[in-house]
């Protein structure tokens, strides 16, 4: 079998825990060869962003169009986007190379509360990208955001909203219910062609939890070439993530919200090397 190529589209987090490190470490931990498109750098640690520095739109397109006129990509993952002219790369070059499998994380604001998408862009994303993703994966926030409604405030409020999703054009959504408190967190995948299936994970007890969101996203990306269809790849991600929650505390990787440990199967248990 030959091995699959998996993209990020993302930005970079130099604390390593979300953006494309996290990208790079959830497809290497789960049989994936990484590539990486940058949209943005942030100046970012677990205490927060202290920056963002977009990269201009037409370099985006150049970085995708010289690497897909190369390689074959098995999966995409998109995550921050940055800029509506950013937004327009990508959606061109969904189009213009056919990219398979594309998992669209629509982020908006990090943990800490620092805008990661310009607030006119959300339309863009709502236009653009909705109709050309394979699967989404808002959370509560996003998509509130994306609909212009109140978020939901149970699992009935989920499943319509979820629905008014895919009437916007989505062909798959993965609506990640992880806001709404409790100890499970409950998602939600529904597809136009499908019935609904409802995946409920333990809540982790960890203050850990940056990444979260990109790790879960980049994961399906990388399983699902590996799967025969997202609802395998969705269940077996969230299995991973849970796993790398429930191993988060044994990193040491700064003061604030630290990142989940994305190579807990592969590191002697405790060990800091
Ligand atoms: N920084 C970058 C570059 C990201 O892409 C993301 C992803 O959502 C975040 C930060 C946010 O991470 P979190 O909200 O888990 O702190």
């Amino acid at each position: 079998m030959s091995s699959h190529n998996i993209l990020s589209i993302a930005g970079s987090d130099p604390s390593g825990g979300a953006g494309v490190q996290a990208d790079l470490k959830t497809f290497s931990a789960l049989g994936g060869y990484g590539m990486t498109v940058i949209t943005a750098l942030t100046a970012q640690s677990t205490t927060g962003v202290a920056g963002v520095q977009e990269v201009p739109a037409d370099f985006v397109a150049l970085q995708l169009d010289t690497l897909l006129a190369d390689a074959r990509v098995d999966a995409v993952k998109i995550g921050m986007l940055a800029t509506p002219e950013v937004i327009g790369a990508v959606a061109k070059a969904i189009d213009t190379h056919r990219l398979p499998h594309v998992v669209l994380d629509p982020v908006m604001v990090a943990k800490s509360g620092d805008r990661l998408l310009a607030a006119e862009a959300i339309d863009v994303v709502r236009s653009e990208l909705l109709p050309r993703a394979d699967l989404v994966t808002p959370n509560l926030p996003e998509a509130a955001a994306l609909l212009g409604e109140d978020e939901a405030g149970d699992l009935d409020a989920m499943r319509a909203q979820a629905g008014r999703l895919l009437d916007l054009g989505a062909r798959r959504v993965l609506l990640k219910g992880g806001h709404l408190g409790g100890d499970t967190s409950t998602d939600l995948l529904v597809a136009a062609d499908a019935a609904p299936q409802v995946f409920t994970a333990e809540r982790v007890a960890t203050r850990n939890t940056h990444g979260t969101g990109c790790t879960l996203s980049s994961a399906i990306a990388a399983l699902r070439p590996q799967r025969p269809g997202f609802d395998a790849a969705v269940r077996d991600a969230k299995t991973y993530l849970t796993a790398a929650l429930r191993h988060a505390d044994a990193l040491d990787a700064g003061h604030g919200t630290g990142p989940v440990h994305h190579f807990h199967a592969w590191w002697p248990t405790g060990a800091r090397g």
